[in-house]
């Protein structure tokens, strides 16, 4: 079974949830699909016995020795992507979409189109079960290619070792790398907080689950930090018919646990909020 842990916005506490559902049973594959940001690995500190380069496109690099400093390149790059700075024609990595146009028409022949392959995924051991995470190199794109990759793998893995569960923890946001997240799992669980943007990012959330045949259920951390608003999100949720399986309190025992390298729930196992913790996870597994 998958259950993918996500939120519409980042700092609603979805990876300190993940982390804790992850350490509630041994032989789990925990999937760390945020990654633009992936965090789990700090936490768990993995034993990783497999790496893989992930190409996420390609872009241009100019040769100087045989650039003529013409500026052919400059005027027919549409992303404006090729700039002169100090006497040098160079391509700003950032802004190159790798269309390869303009090794097409240098007339030198100095541009070269390479692979961006800087970003990685890494497969291994943490102390509960198997692990696999991704980690985009800054200014790479394609994130969703590689959160696929991440699923594929961790669903490999599950099979070939007969490991039933496989938690995600997703990239916050609606992009394309959520829906990359969310298709196909079993259960999406989303964490939100009692803001009017939190219940704002909720909706949009939910509109995109609702595209998908799945189990979604709402998860409201720290609801008691405003009352009202944790009231308008579940009147909101049993409207349109989704569980809220979950209320958490704001609990300082969860950062205190992350600054010790640990999930809450190994943290500080018999605390309040590791029971209720306990018991959502339970109510998760057995819908
Ligand atoms: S077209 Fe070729 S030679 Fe001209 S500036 Fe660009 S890289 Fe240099
Ligand atoms: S590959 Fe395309 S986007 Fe990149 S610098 Fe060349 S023309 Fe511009």
């Amino acid at each position: 079974m998958e259950i993918a842990i996500i939120s519409g916005k980042g700092g609603t506490g979805k990876s300190s949830i993940s982390a804790a559902f992850a350490t509630l049973q041994n032989e789990i594959v925990l999937a760390d699909c945020d990654v633009d940001a992936a965090n789990l690995y700090l936490l768990f500190n993995p034993v990783c016995d497999e790496e893989y380069a992930f190409v996420s496109g390609q872009k241009a690099v100019i040769n100087q020795e045989k650039c003529d400093s013409c500026g052919a390149c400059i005027d027919y790059c549409r992303f404006d992507a090729i700039v002169e700075k100090n006497h040098k024609v160079t391509v700003l990595e950032t802004l190159c979409d790798g269309c390869i146009l303009c090794s097409r028409i240098c007339p030198f022949e100095a541009i070269n189109i390479v692979n961006e392959d800087k970003s990685r995924m890494y497969a291994g051991y943490f102390q509960n079960g198997r692990m696999v995470y991704g980690r985009l190199a800054p200014g790479e794109e394609n994130s969703g290619r590689l959160v696929n990759l991440v699923r594929e793998k961790a669903k490999t893995i599950a099979k070939e070792a007969g490991i039933k569960n496989i938690i995600i923890d997703g990239p916050p946001g609606i992009g394309c790398p959520v829906i990359s997240t969310i298709t196909g799992v079993d259960i999406v669980v989303i964490v939100t907080e009692p803001t009017l943007s939190g219940l704002h990012d909720l909706k949009r959330t939910l509109e995109i689950t609702a595209g998908f045949t799945l189990h979604t259920n709402v998860i409201i951390n720290k609801f008691d930090i405003n009352p009202d608003m944790t009231s308008r999100i579940e009147t909101y949720c049993n409207q349109t018919g989704i569980q809220v399986i979950g209320k958490l309190p704001f609990d300082p025992l969860i950062v205190e646990a992350m600054v010790n390298c640990q999930s809450i729930t190994d943290y500080a196992p018999d605390s309040d909020i590791s029971s209720l913790l306990k018991n959502t996870y339970s109510k998760i597994i057995t819908v």
